[in-house]
């Protein structure tokens, strides 16, 4: 039987702590973008205590993107995208979703299915191209004007198999999470280089599945409540045999550390989260203890780097720009330009598309004005949603790491 948290750390997330003073009205992007929003105060604490119908309480809950700017903007601690996100669970469980959501909040079984074929990745992206062209992804309620993040043939899982690990002492277990095993393997197979390089061997459990995130976001709580049971398992199993897990996916490692207590409020999924780090927080650790290799070899490039929403929630600054600055010749510009819009499969959905374009403006133009050879993020949707507004190239700050490092 799972143990609530206490009363005391749960009220942190109830509407009765709001003091009205309407900070994240005036900072949340997505009203700022359109006025179709009634915003966060309205929708989430108001609405909350004040109990109006459930026709209000869709109406605007649907374009809140979960960027979370709120939450960090509140000067009494209320979790309002928290709020937003129980909110939209309760709707959903007695209203029906459109087929599209079905298809967006759990990109695990798909991807599973498709990479498993032979050839079926290859198949499935010029489907996905050709289907677009032909307008069928619009139809089917998806963001046409979007490319579609590309299957690879072979996921990381299955090349993490062919990969020589030096034994080690020193473990970490790798969440790898579904975008890097399913459509960028390149980025697992850089962390682990960087984390071999550093006297670490890298574990993997096939255990865990996806984070939740996309059914979560979609108002699939009840159903995101068989991936947090799994992971929350394993994260406490690792936590016992004393070996942290790490990820490159700030959603994803938000979702383990935070998000699932935050939703669920239960005392073990708080001390599961405990043990979960972002890969760049777990590199800027080793630095602080003096720990880092930094034989670089030189590179005389000028980044731009993009701090995810997710990452600013978790409260740990820019651990990637801070590492990165150890490399010679590498320049790391910090963006600071509030949320890039995307959000998860927000801005994939066909009628969110114009108000994730809209919330990211700011950052295209910072970028687009500062001309940067690259942009840096560690989030895998804001990638794309940066080079689907600025085309410019996007990358992993990981990529940087494991190209530059001398290796015997
Ligand atoms: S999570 Fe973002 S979009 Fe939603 S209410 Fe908060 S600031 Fe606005
Ligand atoms: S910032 Fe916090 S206290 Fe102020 S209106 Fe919003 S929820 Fe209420």
């Amino acid at each position: 039987m799972s143990e609530r948290l206490p009363e005391d750390e749960l009220t942190y997330y109830t509407g009765d702590a709001c003091i009205s003073c309407t900070s994240c009205m005036s900072n949340c992007p997505v009203m700022e973008a359109t006025q179709d929003y009634d915003g966060p105060k309205l929708v989430a604490p108001a609405h909350g205590r004040m109990h109006f119908s459930e026709e209000d309480i869709e109406r605007s809950l649907e374009l809140c993107s979960n960027c979370k700017t709120c939450d960090r903007s509140c000067p009494n601690g209320v979790s309002v995208s928290t709020l937003n996100l129980l909110q939209k669970g309760v709707y959903y469980r007695t209203h029906k979703h459109p087929m599209r959501d079905l298809m967006i909040s759990r990109p695990e079984p798909l991807a599973k299915l498709i990479t498993g074929l032979p050839m079926g990745a290859s198949l499935a992206n010029m489907g996905i191209k050709v289907a677009n062209s032909l307008g069928m992804l619009s139809m089917m309620g998806l963001a046409g004007k979007r490319t579609m993040p590309a299957y690879t043939n072979k996921t990381f899982l299955s090349r993490m198999k062919s990969i020589k690990q030096p034994k080690s002492d020193k473990k970490i277990v790798f969440y790898v999470g579904c975008s890097i095993n399913y459509n960028t393997p390149e980025i697992g197979e850089a962390f682990v280089k960087v984390m071999n390089h550093n006297g670490y061997e890298v574990l993997v459990d096939p255990a865990f599945v996806c984070c939740g995130s996309p059914l979560i976001v979609t108002g699939y709580l009840d159903a995101a409540r068989k991936n947090v049971d799994t992971n929350v398992d394993r994260l406490l199993y690792w936590k016992q045999e004393g070996i942290p897990v790490v990820s490159c996916c700030t959603s994803c490692s938000y979702a383990l550390r935070k998000e699932y207590e935050e939703l669920y409020g239960e005392k073990q999924m708080k001390e599961a989260g405990s043990n979960v780090y972002d890969a760049f927080e777990f590199l800027e650790m080793l630095d602080a203890k003096g720990q880092l290799k930094t034989d670089f070899k030189e590179e005389s490039i000028r980044f731009m780097y993009h701090q995810p929403c997710h990452l600013k929630s978790a409260g740990i600054g820019t651990p990637a720009a801070q590492v990165l600055k150890h490399v010679p010749g590498v320049a790391v510009e910090l963006a600071d330009a509030g949320c890039c819009g995307i959000c998860g499969n927000y801005g994939y959905r066909k009628e969110r598309y114009d108000v994730s374009m809209k919330v990211g403006e700011q950052l295209f133009k910072r970028i687009l004005l500062s001309q940067p050879d690259s942009v840096i993020c560690d989030c895998p949707t804001c990638r794309q949603q940066i080079e689907h507004g600025t085309h410019k190239e996007a990358i992993h700050p990981i990529m940087v790491l494991a190209r530059n490092y001398k290796y015997e």
